[in-house]
């Protein structure tokens, strides 16, 4: 059966904070708005507990932040289509082309908000702890582990940086990677330094403990063999991301970390398509920043369809 066309003054991808936030704007400017989601509608922060440092909320749940905002683009006028997959997209064109499963989309301007997906750390208790000692985000969920005690996963850059910056909330910091460390020697060295470090190498986390939250984890040193129990209240997990831009790697510019390449304007390599969100090049991936890209993507999007001239 041939798949029905309509057209969109734009499409957004992803209902995360980047992509709600743009279509809130794009709705508010009349322009005919579509969101495509293929997964949850909210992105990341959909499940998170409790958000302490979103502006204007003391405390917040991911689930009703989102349901707001999602609201609030709907009543803009924005449509959200949970249900349809993209399965190709022509962005070097005019009008851009996006193919779903069901229906075939062309639009004047894209605003990719597809954000990025953490990898989990992979023990099935993760499930039974997350949120309640495991955290993915050290700049979210810091804050609440003040004089206690914290390991952070991983060996990379990241999570070197996360360690030092965890510091200055732990009484005591183990950073546990099961090989050896990548990170840069400065950031390295400066967490070596610190008396309130171990850092444990070829050492594996082998199991979690707790009740109803995270009390120790089981440790096995890959060279002597020995496995221990210790306690800890936190493991910040940082062992990897996958941005979700697979879809546009032949026509978008991408960093060799797989990230859209895209400035503080969120314009891309391809004039009408914008990058906005976690998916961007930058250096801080919080919600406000993702909400401060949907805004930039949006209003640069209606410069761009009005400069059209249609
Ligand atoms: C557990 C956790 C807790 C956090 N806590 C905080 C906090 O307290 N404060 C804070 O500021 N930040 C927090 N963060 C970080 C924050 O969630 C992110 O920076 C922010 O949500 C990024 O939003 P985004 O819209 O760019 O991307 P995402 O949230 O990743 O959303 C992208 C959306 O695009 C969809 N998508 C992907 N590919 C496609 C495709 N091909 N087609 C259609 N849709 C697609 C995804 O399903 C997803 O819904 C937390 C992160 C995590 C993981």
């Amino acid at each position: 059966m041939e798949k029905k066309a309509f057209h969109k003054d734009i499409v957004i991808i992803g209902a995360g904070m980047a992509g709600l936030t743009a279509a809130l704007y794009a709705g508010r400017m009349n322009l005919s708005t579509l969101v495509l989601e293929n997964g949850l509608v909210g992105g990341q922060i959909a499940n998170a507990v409790s958000i302490e440092n979103y502006p204007g909320f003391e405390s917040i749940s991911g689930g009703e932040l989102i349901a707001t905002l999602q609201s609030q683009a709907e009543n803009f006028g924005a449509v959200i289509d949970e249900f349809d997959t993209i399965v190709k997209v022509t962005l070097n064109a005019t009008p851009k082309i996006i193919e779903t499963e069901e229906k075939i989309y062309t639009c004047d301007a894209v605003i990719i908000a597809s954000g990025m997906n953490r990898r989990k750390l992979p023990l099935p208790e993760e499930k039974i702890f997350a949120g309640r000692g495991v955290h993915y985000c050290e700049m979210c969920d810091g804050h609440a582990y003040q004089d206690k005690i914290i390991a952070v996963m991983g060996g990379g850059n990241a999570a070197v940086d996360a360690a030092n910056f965890l510091t200055k909330y732990a009484k005591k910091l183990y950073l546990i990677h099961r090989s050896e460390l990548r990170a840069d020697e400065v950031s390295q060295k400066r967490l070596r330094q610190n008396k309130k470090v171990e850092v444990l190498l070829q050492t594996e986390i082998k199991k979690l403990h707790g009740n109803g939250r995270l009390e120790s984890i089981d440790i096995f040193d890959k060279i002597s063999g020995e496995e221990k129990n210790i306690f800890v209240d936190g493991i910040f997990v940082n062992i990897g991301v996958t941005p979700n831009t697979q879809l546009f790697s032949d026509e978008i510019n991408l960093n060799p970390n797989g990230r859209i390449i895209a400035g503080e304007d969120c314009r891309t390599n391809i004039a009408g398509v914008f990058a906005a969100g976690d998916v961007r090049e930058k250096e801080i991936r919080q919600l406000t920043t993702a909400a401060s890209d949907g805004t930039t993507a949006a209003l640069l999007a209606e410069k761009f369809i009005r400069s059209l001239n249609r």
